[in-house]
């Protein structure tokens, strides 16, 4: 008894063919969106109805909440599912979905505004009995910063609460060094974020990054689809992720994964979520961060349990129960995706915007392509430089890597630089292979 009917879709690129593709499944109509320079996109061409919503630049389209609220009405939706990125974490854009009597596909505004905040989701985690890694309240006072960094302790980071995609995250190693950063990272913050919050974090060296996807419904649901890895990151940034996280002691599972459905009950979560955490080499783990939407790297989740994750946030959406609980969803095999993206890593991952002259994209059993891209499209220097996301399933880790290298073998593409080589490089490698590997492995590697 889905109360939904049509979706708005306010996302671009591979994330809205793919939620486009849970609508249909659905038996619900979906509607995009598009700025000038995707008029002619893959998206638009899958959609049952397409509404333009302004200029190229982000700020000027995707990131326009009246201009979506607008292209919700004019077009009939009576549901808006942000996707990733852009606005998916807005809690002002979710209230104004919400007053306009439409559906937003996500927690409830009251909800998403705090855990879109890393700074008052750390408070949330205390409160729910959950780790964090040692750190402070945003700084109100510069005149503390003293005593507060004596605390946490060095080496520590400054993180923007409104941060996210990596970005708004200093390193600093001394006092020194903290007073000068301090107001320079605020005003990045107010610029970057429209929120100048910043925190103190300790820093922890050599840890893990252990995700948890859970899934909430509005009847007292909360289920967890285990974790994933995602450990290979350059400047914070993930490139490969994979489910479920390798050598993770079979405790530290049960413990970390009980952790987020404590924490999602604790502020009353509804949709998909993740719960970010950071893993110690004596498999301590601390809260960093709740991710309030679907994220990337979802696929790996949905080829080891089975979940269709977006069609639950559909479901959910639409005011029915989870189609699944906990007892029920079991694991099989092993996982890895790899986020092909337009950047030239000879030349420190510069975006490589331009025209996809050829596109090759892999295929067989246990590979799965997730791409918002046609041959003859053009990388836009406007937004985000993925190409493609191969997520490779096998019945365990080795077969996973295998089918990755195969993926990535029969992968071509022409007109723009890739990640690809890369990532050939990556699933060849003895010490992933051997795994696990932290966080800044990728970065000592690459020199
Ligand atoms: P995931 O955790 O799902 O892997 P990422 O952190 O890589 O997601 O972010 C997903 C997308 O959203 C990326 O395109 C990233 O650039 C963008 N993004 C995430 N958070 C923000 C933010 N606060 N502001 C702007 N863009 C963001
Ligand atoms: P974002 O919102 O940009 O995803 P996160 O807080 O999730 O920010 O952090 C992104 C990445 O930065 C983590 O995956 C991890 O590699 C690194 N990181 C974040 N916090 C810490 C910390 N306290 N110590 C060490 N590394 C961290
Ligand atoms: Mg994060």
């Amino acid at each position: 008894m889905s109360g939904l009917r049509r979706v708005l879709v306010a996302n671009r690129g591979e994330i809205a063919v793919r939620i486009i593709r849970a609508c249909h499944a659905a038996g619900l109509e979906a509607v995009a969106v598009y700025s000038d320079a995707d008029e002619h996109s893959r998206w638009v061409a899958l959609a049952d109805d397409a509404a333009h919503i302004g200029r190229s630049a982000a700020q000027k389209s995707y990131l326009d909440p009246d201009a979506l609220l607008k292209a919700a009405r004019s077009t009939d939706a009576d549901a808006v599912h942000p996707g990733y990125g852009f606005l998916s974490e807005n809690g002002g854009f979710a209230r104004a979905i919400e007053e306009a009597g439409l559906v937003f596909i996500g927690p409830r505004a009251s909800v998403l505004e705090r855990m879109g905040d890393k700074a008052a989701a750390r408070s949330a985690a205390v409160a729910a009995g959950v780790p964090v890694v040692p750190g402070t309240e945003p700084i109100a006072e510069p005149g503390d910063v003293a005593r507060l960094a004596d605390e946490v302790g060095f080496p520590l980071l400054l993180k923007a609460a409104a941060g996210g995609g990596g970005r708004g995250i200093r390193p600093v190693t001394s006092l020194d060094e903290l007073r000068d950063a301090l107001p320079a990272a605020q005003a990045e913050a107010r610029s970057a974020f429209g929120d100048p919050a910043i925190y103190l974090e300790k820093a922890v060296s050599r840890a893990r990054h252990v995700e948890v996807q859970v899934l909430a419904d509005d009847h007292g649901g909360v289920v967890h689809l285990f974790e994933r890895d995602c450990s290979v990151q350059r400047r914070r940034q993930k490139l490969l992720e994979e489910a479920p996280a390798p050598g993770l002691r079979e405790e530290t599972r049960q413990a970390i994964t009980a952790a987020a459905v404590r924490l999602a009950e604790h502020v009353g979560y509804r949709g998909a979520g993740t719960v970010e955490f950071l893993v110690d080499g004596s498999g301590e783990f601390y809260f960093i961060e709740m991710n309030a939407r679907v994220q990337v790297e979802h696929p790996i989740t949905e080829m080891i349990t089975g979940v269709d994750v977006v069609a639950e946030q559909l479901r959910i959406a639409g005011g029915e129960p989870l189609s699944l609980d906990q007892a029920s969803i079991q694991r099989r095999g092993a996982a890895v995706e790899l986020r092909i993206n337009a950047e030239d890593p000879e030349r420190d991952f510069a975006p490589t915007p331009g025209g996809i002259e050829a596109l090759r994209l892999p295929g067989g059993p246990g590979v799965r392509v997730d791409t918002g891209i046609t041959q003859g499209d053009r990388i836009s220097p406007f937004y985000d430089s993925l190409i493609a996301k191969l997520a490779c399933w096998g019945e365990d880790r080795e077969q996973a890597y295998a089918r990755a290298r195969q993926a990535l073998a029969e992968f071509h593409v022409e007109g723009v630089a890739s990640t690809a080589g890369l990532h050939r490089r990556l699933t060849a490698d003895p010490e992933l292979i051997a795994g696990p590997v932290h966080t800044t492995w990728l970065e000592e590697r690459l020199g």
